[in-house]
């Protein structure tokens, strides 16, 4: 068989080509392109990088098959899904943070739109000194380059103690990864494959074919992380793999959901049966050896660092290893490859996987030039807001609490809300129509609920009069717009509805939360909606925070829903 190298492979493999039977023509360019009509994506590779990637392009309306061996632990599924602004030694705010938070925000909320899965944990982060040079070095000099970022803690001294980071977030990763598995297994475009890069995968002129499964698809993408460093096809990645070891505490006396940093890291648990009194302590960071087995020394280096955050008693649950990618510059790799342009990659995301693959997987469609909406697929599908809001409250509610509904209308959000609370709990049902309070009184009948009080008149009343007597409430939830089934010119009012809000606001608990799901399709609608968009641009208070969500994306008339979190 003729096998003409061109010299810029050599250094993939010079044998390789030869092997997998196939020609390499010297002076033909392999660009990726639309050969059929369906356009197929191969994903070699389900950790973070690949699943993000998988969505995107699964969004965007091309067929993405994901091959994966599916190993139990793995960088990506026990990683922490730390977010934070500031990082590393020198305690420097990452470059292009605002833009990187600001896409990573989007793309899991829409993945939690999608799933109804609460995936991102907006909460600050706190860095404590490790030593008294430390503490020196971030007054003298990087408190005041990090401005509004961060915030002193000092003891009842006054003596500085470290820095809390305000817009830190988490991300569920292990529950991102094992939905996106099912999700795509029950798609049939989940593979559970150890594939072999030299041998399985073969580049033609008009596709990238896989031998086991059987897949030709237009493009191959791997996300494979430090196991890029066997990868033959881009053998010129400057990989720096890491080894980090973790444990898995249980700490019945610890009540603490911020992540603290004092050396290691110590995270709440977020998921696993015992997650509420569960902590995950890490990482170390070894270069040298790279076989993930858990040591000895490492669960003692960590168990020494535990004693350096705190006290608190600690029973051994859980040790892993695992090895993260990185690169030698620390910079992430997004690359298509130089000849085959079927061929990318998507690499050494390290620790900043969660903040960095929202982007890095968009830079390479772009690169693709891969649009994110074909032009043949259907419209976006409007993403259930009420399921979105239900899946906000319910993080924030426990049995026994207090909770409203201010637009009662038929009752399915009541119900959900005094499924939430339990007996135990009290929920406040209001609706202007008499029509909508008999509706839900009628659903709580049926559903046995004795906990519920409805109260029939103007939500905006209702809720200033509540002031007086009513504090800590633990969720609020608005659905506006008109009573379905009933008559659709009595829909909630731009005015009313601002004086509701505001007053729902003064009652919120700490940690409470408010949903406010706003239609613009109707008379009025879109006027109410920017009222309410007004009203949450101004807020002056501090501690209350607004994250604004589209129904759908580039939709002047999809509803959105506002969440108000104290
Ligand atoms: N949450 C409801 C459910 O789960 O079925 C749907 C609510 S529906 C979209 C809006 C409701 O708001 C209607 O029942 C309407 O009567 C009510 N409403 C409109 N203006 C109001 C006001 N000023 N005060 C209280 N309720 C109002």
């Amino acid at each position: 068989m003729p096998c003409t190298l061109s010299a810029e492979i050599f250094s993939v493999d010079r044998g390789l080509a030869c092997r997998i039977g196939y020609q390499w023509h010297k002076h033909r360019q392999y660009k990726s392109g639309n050969i059929n009509d369906m356009d197929i994506t191969i994903i070699v590779g389900q950790g973070l990088a690949g699943s993000v990637l998988a969505w995107r392009m699964h969004w965007a309306g091309y067929e993405v098959h994901i091959i994966d061996s599916d190993d139990r632990i793995t960088a990506s599924k026990i990683a922490a899904g730390l977010i934070t602004p500031v990082t590393g030694r020198r305690i420097t705010k990452s470059v292009d943070f605002d833009a990187l938070w600001k896409e990573a925000e989007d793309f899991y909320t829409q993945v939690e739109i999608e799933t109804g899965l609460q995936l991102l944990e907006r909460s600050p982060t706190e860095r404590y000194f490790i030593s008294s040079e430390e503490e020196h070095y971030f007054i003298q000099e990087r408190q005041c380059e990090l401005g509004d970022d961060v915030h002193l803690i000092t003891d009842k001294e006054n003596k500085p103690q470290g820095f809390q980071i305000k817009k830190a977030a988490r991300l569920n990763v292990t529950q991102f990864l094992s939905h996106t598995r099912r999700y795509f297994s029950s798609r049939r475009q989940y593979h559970r494959v150890n594939l072999n890069l030299d041998r399985d995968i073969r580049v033609t002129p008009d596709a990238v074919e896989l031998v086991n499964p059987e897949i030709s698809g237009n493009r191959l993408i791997f996300c494979t992380g430090y196991q890029s460093i066997n990868n033959p096809w881009f053998p010129g990645i400057p990989d720096a793999p890491v080894r980090g070891e973790m444990l898995c505490l249980e700490m019945p006396t610890r009540n603490e959901r911020i992540v603290r940093h004092q050396g290691f890291w110590l995270a709440p648990s977020l998921s696993g049966e015992h997650a509420e009194r569960e902590y995950i302590l890490g990482a170390t960071y070894d270069r040298q050896n790279l076989i993930p087995n858990t040591t000895d020394a490492g669960r003692d280096e960590l168990l020494k660092g535990l004693r350096i955050i705190t006290s608190e008693p600690a029973t051994l649950k859980g040790h892993f290893s695992a090895v993260r990618a990185g690169t030698k510059d620390r910079q992430p790799v997004v690359r298509i490859h130089h000849q085959y342009g079927r061929l990318a990659i998507i690499n050494g995301l390290g620790s900043k996987g969660s903040l960095l693959a929202p982007t890095a997987s968009k830079r390479l469609m772009e690169m693709f030039s891969l649009p994110s909406t074909k032009a043949d697929s259907t419209q976006a599908k409007p993403r259930s807001l009420t399921k979105l809001a239900h899946s906000i409250a319910r993080r924030a509610i426990k049995p026994g609490d207090l909770a409203i509904d201010a637009t009662a209308g038929n009752g399915h959000d009541t119900v959900f809300l005094a499924r939430c609370t339990q007996s135990g709990g009290r929920v406040l049902a209001i609706d202007r129509q008499q029509e909508a309070i008999q509706a839900t009184q009628a659903k709580l009948e049926a559903e046995g609920i004795q906990h519920v009080e409805t109260l029939e008149g103007d939500h905006g009343i209702i809720l200033n009069h509540l002031k007086s007597e009513l504090t800590g409430v633990r969720v609020i939830m608005f659905n506006l717009g008109y009573l379905p089934g009933g008559d659709k010119t009595q829909t909630t009012q731009a005015e009313s509805t601002i004086v509701a809000i505001k007053a729902g606001l003064t009652l919120l608990a700490q940690e409470g939360v408010m949903t406010v799901i706003a239609y613009r399709g109707h008379p009025g609608g879109q006027e109410e909606a920017t009222a309410v968009d007004d009203m949450a641009k101004n807020i002056t208070r501090k501690d209350i925070r607004v994250d604004v969500i589209p129904g759908t994306t580039d939709n002047g008339e999809s509803p959105i829903l506002y969440v108000f979190r104290r």
